[in-house]
């Protein structure tokens, strides 16, 4: 964890080592929250040498300290656009922590073969408002990690630069909204994906039946067991049970024998409940479209918010469709609060990386004004 050691007193001016460091005062309380008295915790990179350098004494000896760090948006990896299998986004979770000690993350469950599901979480200690917003409930639609870590990446540099976006302030954000975010449900189907079923270790044979016999897993939507995740939950899901061509365990659409059977849908079940977000944005692919009603139990609020996403985006807000049991179907049935679910891009599933620069274009605007409410 990137550290520098300081004299305890020191620590005590967070004002004046916001000034020193020009980074918010806030994002610095938040950092060092976990803090030890002689530990002090900022964003930057490569801070390894915290533990054994000497101690900074006075703000003057903290001040040559911090110069000395490397420049945030020299580092590549911030900027670059990465396919993520499990290991790729724990890989990346470790950096972004690291680098961005005000954001922390946590496993909240694990998925059928035992991989852990990643939360990232990030805002002021005392921020009103709370957004969740997940990726990858699909995994044909893996993409959609890319584009939430992509414009993760984005949000802590410019905690950290004080750059404005799209006419919002992202410390202002932070001060505002705390943020969920859980970039893959579904990691064993997206590495299914990505990898095949040798890396999981398992023969093709055993998918072969459930794949309905293509040559290849580049389609499956399901999670490991053949469930589609997000015909899981309890909101009319008798309705999909009933309707979904699939009576058995298949690469896409079987709604499970029950709700609520798999481990990734009750993971993300339990995070909502034990805290129901104001507002819930799924990344989904493909359609160019965002749904944002549900059987009118939607607050009144999500009818002036899906015209700031369709404005930034250019996307199709879309207030009804014929699907339920979905994920923010049983929140907006549940909790009558804010749900929207974006179907990022245009085209076939799975959509290609060649697609990623305009989906990211389109999209990210969608992205800020999750953590932007009106008061
Ligand atoms: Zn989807």
């Amino acid at each position: 964890m990137a550290f520098i050691k300081i004299k305890p007193d020191l620590k005590q001016n967070m004002s004046r080592l916001s000034d020193i460091l020009n980074i918010p005062e806030q994002l610095l309380i938040s950092a060092n929250l976990g803090a030890s008295l002689d530990e002090f915790y900022f964003p930057g990179v490569n801070q390894q040498a915290g533990k054994d350098a000497p101690p900074a004494e006075t703000y003057e000896q903290l001040e040559l300290l911090v110069n000395e760090r490397p420049r945030l948006d020299e580092e590549q990896w911030l900027t670059e656009t990465i396919v993520y299998d499990s290991a790729a986004l724990k890989n990346e979770i470790e950096k972004l922590t690291e680098c961005f000690p005000f954001v922390t993350s946590h496993i909240l469950g694990r998925s059928a073969l035992g991989q852990p599901i990643y939360e990232l979480c990030l805002g002021a200690e005392d921020a009103e408002k709370t957004t969740h917003i997940n990726a990858s409930f699909h995994a044909n639609e893996w993409i959609t990690t890319s584009v939430l870590m992509k414009w993760l990446k984005e949000y802590c540099l410019f905690l950290c630069t004080g750059q404005h976006v799209l006419g919002f302030s992202p410390p202002e954000l932070f001060r505002q909204t705390k943020l969920s975010v859980v970039p893959l449900v579904n990691p064993d189907g997206v590495d299914l994906v990505l990898l095949g079923p040798e890396h999981l270790g398992i023969e093709r044979d055993a998918f072969d039946e459930m794949n309905e016999h293509q040559p290849d897993f580049k389609e499956w939507k399901a999670n490991i067991n053949g469930v589609d995740l997000n015909n899981q939950f309890p909101s009319d899901w008798e309705i999909e049970k009933r309707r979904k061509p699939p009576k058995s365990p298949s690469y896409r659409d079987y709604p499970g024998d029950e709700p609520l059977t798999e481990p990734e849908a009750i993971v993300m079940r339990d995070l909502i409940a034990s805290q129901p977000p104001d507002r819930l944005v799924a990344l989904h692919t493909q359609g160019e479209e965002i749904y944002w009603g549900y059987k009118g139990l939607e607050p009144p609020e999500s009818s002036k918010v899906i015209q700031t996403f369709e404005r930034l985006s250019g996307y199709k807000g879309v207030r009804f469709i014929d699907s339920y049991a979905g994920f923010r179907d049983w929140f907006i049935h549940f909790y009558q609060k804010e749900g929207y679910t974006v179907e990022l891009g245009k085209g076939k599933n799975p959509l290609p990386l060649s697609q990623f620069d305009d989906i990211y274009c389109k999209s990210r605007g969608i992205l800020w004004a999750s953590c932007f409410f009106e008061s």
